[in-house]
């Protein structure tokens, strides 16, 4: 008891008498952290600053607060963006044809190219007083991944004006003469722009860009000034072989000090009209096939005067800034549009599918095997249009969240690249062949597109959702850090000090909680919502608190290694990513007034994302360094064991009949993907077949059970099955017709394309 006594004296001392805690604690603390702090570039320390957390934070704090969460409003469309989606945006899905598109004119037709200009569709981010058209984050990616949902070709070429480019630079940081020159050009369409920062040598580490832009004096419209003399060698461009304004990323130095003492100034933007002297775009790439444009541009030794960089003088060496805080909201956007669009269409269109296509005497959707490929485009559509819909909130709110964004990124194209695979497998055959009716080859094809532009996946997953999470969303990290490197070291040490006590007692009550939590399996966690998403808040707050525990712990004793370890670091980011996306699930199902259809989604969506955070956490402790660590860190989380399971089989069977039934919930889960009423449509034929169907399933199976019977024989096909139906008695004459009609569609809608000799080698579609 005396030692006990003792113990907690000593304690108390070490930590209440300022002066004690400094010297004894504080100091030794902060040399430690020092030294173990993870070295950051310069390109990393403004990727870092730029942008916001939002609900990142309070996942990655272990307290989410879920009321605030759920006071977040899901944004609305203005009437002049209903007006648009309504009309432009409907004309111009009526006019792609993706299958000419691509296979025969490998671009957009001209008349195309006309109406997206005409209308605006380049300029949704630009205000209105330039003449954009000034639309919401909500309502550019409804925008575009309705377009994806028809042409993944026309939709990046929309998408990439409305991302990162000039629009946006020169919104952001433009002086108000290239506003006003550049904008309503841009706006109107009278520009196309273009970005490229990308080059043989800069893919992932753009930072390192060879490209460079040196101050000097040089003849500019008859006068001499002192303007930059660019050498830039740029690849993966999009809109680059068509573009008339280029926006161009290099590193520009100042040798002759004609600005200032400064001789590396740093990674600058500049806007150059492709006409200039010197500039050459045009090369066309190729990528995968699809048809919008991407390609090169070359300069060399081209002169600009000064005042074109984006923002002016002031702004030279400030472009990386500019680019990671203007690429985390087109980050969020547009790759997730186009991945949102791969998972609203293949449910749709493989739910149709499934109930269309017959083998072995019934709907191929209501084979096991087949209904485990449907559970999981269904189960993990609800989770892209959820996270589609979270990361959309908080760009309206105005944010810029750089590590949702990240993630968004990330996670929505990699799942838009496994519901697409799960539909290639129920289609087999009629995914593969090409042709005007297939809907779903060009989006597997263009699949790595998305995860590769804006940086690429691998990166994302490794470097940036956790490494930028750790700093950015940890409540105590960033500001120790800035301690740590403020060049007053007394100054630095006081920051800490106070810091230190706060991170202390959030560290312990994070491991004294998960063990808690752990012990009780969160039944004491309050959850906002009652029935049946209660227990799904109580295991994600439970997963939180892990998440914040883990962290410390492994920052703790990596340290900066930790940044290298990229495999365990990554795991501790999916933990986030599947936290961020299983909130964004619940809010979803509480936006949308809980209807009882989307249960069973909800369900598989939450199990599976609770199911990769246990593999998450498994997958780390099993490869942490430190044993000891490992172990406790286990024992505190999982002091029963990890208990998170699959989606089942039969929540599987349940999604797989729900996207078999036409009506309200099939057109809410699928409200993004165009269909044209018209049975030689891409869409239209799958469509029809499978309403029709729908409505005369009653004559199919008579017509199936009379078979069995022997009153019909069973190898009759199209008129003769009409026929020896109607003479068996089966059917009226009123049901023969609408039979005929609904076996017509059918036959289209399984039917794939066959082009005569020399078509194909002709390119004669
Ligand atoms: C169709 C298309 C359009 C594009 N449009 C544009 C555009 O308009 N403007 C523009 O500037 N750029 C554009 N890009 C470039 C795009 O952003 C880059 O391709 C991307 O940043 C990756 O560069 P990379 O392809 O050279 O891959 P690399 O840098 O060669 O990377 C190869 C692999 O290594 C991984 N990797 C690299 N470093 C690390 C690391 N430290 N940790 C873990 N993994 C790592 C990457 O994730 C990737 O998987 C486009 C690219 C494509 C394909």
């Amino acid at each position: 008891m005396e030692i006990l006594i003792l113990l907690v004296v000593v304690v108390v001392l070490l930590f209440a008498v300022p002066d004690i805690r400094k010297s004894l604690i504080s100091r030794p603390a902060f040399a430690f952290f020092k030294r173990v702090l993870p070295p950051l570039s310069p390109t990393e320390r403004e990727a870092m600053q730029a942008g916001d957390t939002w609900w990142d934070a309070d996942l990655f704090s272990g307290r989410p607060d879920w009321h605030k969460f759920h006071q977040t409003k899901a944004p609305q469309f203005t009437e002049a963006e209903q007006a648009f989606i309504d009309n432009q945006l409907e004309t111009l899905l009526g006019m792609l044809d993706d299958f000419k598109i691509v296979q025969k004119d490998v671009d957009l037709p001209k008349k195309v190219w006309d109406y997206i200009r005409k209308e605006k569709f380049f300029a949704m981010i630009i205000g209105k007083e330039f003449g954009g058209l000034d639309f919401s984050p909500a309502a550019n990616s409804h925008i575009v991944s309705r377009i994806a949902t028809r042409s993944i070709s026309a939709a990046v070429s929309v998408m990439v004006p409305n991302s990162l480019g000039p629009g946006e630079l020169l919104t952001h940081y433009g002086t108000d003469e290239q506003k006003n020159y550049w904008l309503p050009r841009l706006a109107d369409g009278t520009d196309i722009p273009c970005f490229a920062l990308t080059g043989p040598e800069a893919g992932s580490d753009a930072g390192a860009i060879p490209d460079t832009g040196v101050v000097c004096k040089g003849e500019f419209e008859g006068k001499e000034v002192v303007g930059i003399r660019l050498n830039w060698s740029k690849r993966y461009i999009t809109l680059a072989p068509v573009a008339t304004v280029l926006g161009l990323a290099f590193k520009m130095y100042d040798p002759d000090g004609l600005l200032g003492e400064q001789k590396d100034i740093g990674i600058t933007c500049a806007l150059i009209p492709t006409s200039h002297e010197g500039v050459e775009t045009g090369e066309r790439h190729l990528p995968l096939n699809q048809a919008f444009m991407n390609g090169t541009t070359y300069g060399k030794d081209v002169f600009i005067p000064l005042d074109w960089i984006i923002g002016g003088q002031d702004y030279a060496g400030k472009g990386w800034r500019m680019l990671m805080e203007c690429l985390s909201a087109g980050r969020g956007i547009s790759l997730p549009a186009l991945a949102a669009a791969t998972g609203h269409m293949t449910e749709r269109m493989t739910g149709a599918y499934a109930y269309v296509r017959q083998q072995f005497g019934m709907p191929i959707g209501l084979f096991e095997g087949v209904q485990a490929a449907m559970g999981k485009i269904g189960g993990t559509n609800y989770t892209l249009e959820s996270m589609r819909r979270l990361t959309v909130t908080a760009l309206c709110e105005g944010k810029s969240p750089s590590v949702i964004t990240a993630m968004t990124k990330y996670h929505m194209t990699e799942m838009g690249r496994q519901v697409m695979e799960a539909a290639m497998d129920v289609h087999a055959g009629k995914g593969i062949q090409l042709g005007p009716r297939n809907y779903l080859g060009h989006g597997y094809m263009a699949t790595p597109v998305s995860i590769t532009v804006e940086g690429a996946n691998i990166l994302t997953r490794n470097l940036m959702i956790f490494g930028q999470g750790a700093t950015r969303c940890h409540p105590y990290v960033l500001a120790e850090m800035e301690a740590a490197s403020n060049p007053d070291e007394e100054q630095g040490l006081k920051q800490f000090d106070s810091l230190l006590l706060k991170h202390i007692s959030f560290a312990a009550g994070n491991f004294f909680g998960s063990l808690f939590m752990g012990l009780t399996g969160a039944r004491f966690n309050a959850s906002p919502m009652s029935g049946p998403t209660a227990r799904y808040y109580q295991q994600l707050t439970r997963m939180s608190r892990a998440l914040a525990l883990t962290a410390d712990m492994a920052m703790l004793v990596m340290g900066g290694d930790l940044k290298r370890r990229e495999m365990l670091s990554a795991r501790l980011g999916d933990v986030l990513s599947h936290l961020y996306m299983a909130s964004a699930v619940l809010k979803r199902y509480e936006d949308d007034g809980r209807q009882t259809g989307d249960l069973p989604f909800v369900e598989y969506a939450m199990s599976h994302h609770l199911y990769e955070i246990g593999q998450a956490f498994k997958g780390f402790f099993a490869n942490f360094p430190n044993r000891f660590i490992s172990w406790t860190l286990r024992l505190a989380i999982f002091p029963l064991g990890l208990h998170f399971n699959k989606p089942s089989d039969e929540n599987m069977q349940v999604i797989a009949k729900q996207m078999m039934e036409p009506g309200l919930t099939r057109d809410r889960h699928t409200f993004l993907c165009f269909w044209k009423d018209d049975p030689k449509d891409m869409t239209g034929h799958m469509e029809l077949a499978f309403l029709a169907m729908r409505e005369h399933a009653d004559i199919y199976k008579r017509i199936r059970k009379a078979i069995k019977r022997g009153d019909i024989a069973e190898d009759l096909s199209g008129e003769d099955l009409v026929k020896a139906a109607r003479k068996a008695e089966v059917i009226s004459a009123d049901e023969a017709k609408a039979f005929k009609k609904t076996e017509q569609l059918r036959m289209a809608a399984i039917g794939v394309d066959q082009f005569a000799p020399g078509v194909i080698e002709g390119r004669k579609f």
